[in-house]
């Protein structure tokens, strides 16, 4: 037992087995946590609400679902050999196939004997005296650790809003974050759709297929970008392959965490006629790239302006009916909220028996036995999907109850915000552990790298506190100030914190407005990470290590010695408000 004897001796008495870490959440975060914890000699046991692993990839099952970030790129890379015996099918890859790769990561690095499924986490308290936590769950379990991690995911809460009437309607309302596993078969049957983000914009064109009729309430209008998606050839896996750690290394350089070509220049230094050039072309490469296409676009409205306008009349030129096409236009800034990317979304108006609901001005009033009712209209419906997406960054955290020293719980400590330091941990929770937590680039990255950054760090920083004997771990206060101060100072440089998005968790009514990722860049922040490692970790309270001890040694996992890649984001570039993020 890695954390030693003095754990044991401590170990309070009502509690049934004792861990040296308790992860919650068997997402990508849990399962790469629990390999590397179980590798550096720990005990470790996993909780999860559902029933397997694989996070969002085992209950977003709805029709259509597949990554945005290319999958040669969303995928673990902390395996070279993983890396080179897992061939992804297409450029992205569906949901099923994701959640596949999600199992065969779990059987590869033996990591189901320590997961409990099926169990939620429904509690988790700091014991002062034994300096660790208690944790309960829904399945009664009372265990104990030194240390609790939570995988618990940025988009794993499902957001319900509190429709009027809810409960009178006679058919099946289905949130695409909770999809039945079985499946759902459409065909000619009448669906409503209500959302028009990412999950909406996948679902929508599949549905359209089966459906008689299919209703879209759309709030606000989405921009989105072709994904031309397409079947890998064996030559193109094997071209990645040859080099596979060369890519990797690129993508942890870039600050979106993943790799795709961009184009510094300003868009307002460019011509009208280079504008549309660029434009043209990033939208024939496609997907989130398109944000690419120059340096200024999220930095300088009025380059922003050009590039929204061009995609404005992609809709236009694509959706035949002129006032379903405005309608479907969006007004505000591009790429504030995030960007979406499909396959067919804007063909789909142009199918007779597809209708769009603007609910922007006269909101959805209620739910009725038969349907939705807008502004005095009743739609029926036989099923209603809800694309309403998630309680972000936060929601998973806000189900547990979690109670820091001195009877403080988070709920309490977050009212007005999420505070964090480096989004990994938080002041007055020694030893708890937030993987891809608020404060941290997480969703502006490809979030398997941010989360094995996070994780690498983490274990890294447990086994220190091993290695001198230490019994906790904290940040201090003003560290954390700094951080989160730093962390809103940065998003105002970005025309992403002027929208109700749910980065700044105006999705959700009563929220308090907070840009909750970090915005400045995936290296900038694994930089930071890495000289607080070296400082000795600098801004924490590590307390308990016996004086004698040597001289801390502390391990960095070698591959996030990350090079800027100072050409595209340099201090400068920052200062100039050209920094691409996705
Ligand atoms: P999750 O996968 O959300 O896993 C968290 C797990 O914790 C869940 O299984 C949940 O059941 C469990 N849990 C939560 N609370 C408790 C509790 N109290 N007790 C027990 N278990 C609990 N990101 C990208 O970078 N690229 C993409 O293309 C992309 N596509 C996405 C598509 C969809 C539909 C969605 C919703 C998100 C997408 N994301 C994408 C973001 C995605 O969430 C991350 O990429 C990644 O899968 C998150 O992994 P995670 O382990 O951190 O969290
Ligand atoms: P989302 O982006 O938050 O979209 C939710 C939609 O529901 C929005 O159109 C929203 O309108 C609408 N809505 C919410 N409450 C409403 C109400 N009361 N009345 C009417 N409309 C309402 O959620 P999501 O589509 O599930 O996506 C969430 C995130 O998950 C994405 O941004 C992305 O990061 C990730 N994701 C990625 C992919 C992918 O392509 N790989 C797919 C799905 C999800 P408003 O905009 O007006 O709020």
């Amino acid at each position: 037992m890695a954390a030693g004897k003095q754990d044991q001796q401590q170990r309070p008495a009502e509690v049934d087995t004792v861990f040296d870490a308790v992860i919650v959440g068997a997402g990508f975060a849990g399962m790469y946590m629990l390999h590397r914890l179980r590798g550096l000699g720990f005990t470790a046991r996993v909780y999860e609400a559902g029933g397997g692993v694989g996070g969002t990839w085992y209950w977003n099952r709805y029709p259509g679902a597949r990554c945005d970030v290319e999958s040669m790129q969303y995928s673990f890379s902390f395996s070279e050999e993983l890396d080179q015996q897992w061939d992804w099918s297409e450029k992205y890859a569906p949901q099923p196939e994701i959640l596949a790769y999600a199992n065969h990561v779990a059987d590869r690095f033996d990591l189901r004997q320590h997961i409990r499924f099926d169990t939620r986490v429904t509690a988790a308290s700091f014991d002062e005296a034994a300096k660790g936590w208690r944790i309960e769950t829904d399945r009664g379990d009372k265990v104990f650790a030194k240390f609790c991690i939570m995988a618990i995911g940025c988009l794993s809460a499902a957001n319900h809003p509190p429709f009027k009437g809810r409960e009178d309607f006679k058919g099946p309302v289905y949130h695409t974050g909770e999809w039945p596993h079985e499946g759902v078969d459409f065909t000619g049957l009448r669906v409503g759709i209500i959302g028009t983000g990412s999950s909406a914009i996948q679902s929508i064109p599949i549905i359209a297929q089966q459906a008689s009729a299919l209703t879209v309430f759309q709030r606000t209008a989405t921009y989105s970008v072709p994904a031309w998606n397409a079947k890998l050839t064996p030559e193109y896996r094997r071209s990645i392959k040859a080099d596979y750690p060369a890519l990797r290394a690129k993508a942890r350089a870039r600050p979106t965490g993943f790799y795709f070509p961009f184009n510094m220049k300003p868009a307002l230094e460019a011509s009208p006629e280079e504008r549309e050039r660029q434009y043209e072309e990033a939208w024939e490469r496609g997907g989130l790239p398109f944000l690419g296409a120059f340096g200024d676009l999220l930095f300088e409205k009025e380059a922003n302006d050009t590039i929204a306008e061009f995609a404005r009349n992609k809709i236009r030129g694509i959706v035949k009916d002129p006032a379903t096409a405005e309608l479907l236009c969006p007004s505000n800034v591009f790429g504030c909220k995030r960007l979406c990317v499909d396959t067919g979304y804007f063909e789909t108006y142009n199918l007779p028996h597809v209708k769009l609901v603007d609910v922007s001005r006269t909101p959805i009033e209620r739910f009725t036995s038969k349907g939705i009712e807008v502004d005095g209209t009743e739609y029926q419906f036989d099923a209603i999907v809800s694309a309403t997406g998630f309680a972000a960054m936060t929601g998973s955290f806000d189900k547990i109850s979690i109670t820091g020293r001195n009877g403080q719980t988070l709920a309490e400590k977050w009212r007005a915000g999420p505070r964090a330091y480096l989004g990994v941990a938080t002041v007055g929770f020694p030893n708890l552990f937030t993987i891809t937590g608020p404060g941290s680039p997480s969703v502006l990255a490809s979030m398997i790298q941010a989360i094995e950054q996070h994780v690498d760090w983490m274990a890294d920083c447990i086994a220190h506190i091993r290695d001198i004997g230490a019994a906790t771990i904290e940040p201090i206060e003003q560290y954390q100030d700094e951080w989160v101060e730093h962390v809103n100072e940065v998003s105002k440089i970005s025309l992403r914190s002027t929208c109700s998005s749910w980065y700044v968790g105006a999705n959700i009514p009563g929220r308090p407005r907070v840009f909750m990722p970090y915005i400045g860049g995936f290296p900038i922040y694994v930089q930071k990470c890495n000289e607080v490692m070296s400082n000795g970790f600098e801004g924490f309270v590590i307390d308990g290590a016996d004086p004698r001890n040597e001289a801390p040694r502390v391990r960095l996992t070698e591959r996030w010695r990350v090079p800027l890649d100072i050409d595209v984001i340099s201090p400068a570039a920052v200062a100039a408000r050209r920094v691409p993020v996705v």
